[in-house]
C-alpha cells in the first residue's frame, strides 16, 4: 500500500499497521510514534478505529493519556457507563484502571495514545468487549 493510499487527506499520521486481532475487535490501525526508552518511559502511538472497532478490556500499570484527534468514540472504565469522546477531548487514565476504548458503531475514531511510566509496564490485556457491553449505551438510550 502506498503512503497516499495509507493516509486519508484529513489525517495527521499514516494509518500504520493492522492492530493485532487478539487484542482488538473489528478493524483498527496503529502507527507507532515514539518507542519506549529509559529517558521518557513512554510509548506513543496513533490509533485509528473503524466504526464498531474497539480494543479489549485492559489496564496500564503506568497509566495512559488519550488525545482524540478525529471522529467519535467510546471510553469505558469497569463498573461505569460508557463515555462518548469527541475530537479535541483528552482522557487521563490512572494506573491499573480497567477500561477499553474504540469507535462508536457509526463513526471512525482516531486518538493518540500516550502510555506513561512504562517502567511499571505498558499494558495488561484482558478479555474482549462483548457486543452486549459495546452496545450498552445505545440500548440504554433506547429504553
Ligand atoms: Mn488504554
Amino acid at each position: 500500500m502506498s503512503t497516499a493510499e495509507n493516509q486519508a487527506s484529513n489525517t495527521i499520521f499514516p494509518k500504520g499497521d493492522r492492530a493485532p486481532t487478539e487484542y482488538f475487535t473489528g478493524t483498527a490501525w496503529i502507527k507507532p510514534l515514539v518507542a519506549n526508552d529509559t529517558t521518557f518511559n513512554s510509548v506513543i502511538g496513533n490509533v485509528v478505529f473503524e466504526p464498531g472497532a474497539r480494543n479489549n478490556w485492559h489496564n496500564h500499570p503506568g497509566g495512559q493519556i488519550l488525545i482524540v484527534t478525529d471522529g467519535t468514540g467510546y471510553y469505558q472504565e469497569k463498573g461505569k457507563d460508557i463515555q462518548i469522546l469527541q475530537k479535541g477531548e483528552v482522557v487521563t487514565i490512572p494506573p491499573d484502571v480497567i477500561h477499553w476504548h474504540g469507535a462508536t458503531p457509526d463513526s471512525e475514531f482516531t486518538h493518540i495514545a500516550i502510555s506513561t511510566n512504562t517502567q511499571k509496564g505498558v499494558v495488561d490485556w484482558l478479555q474482549p468487549v462483548t457486543d452486549e457491553e459495546y452496545y450498552s449505551l445505545k440500548n440504554k438510550g433506547d429504553r
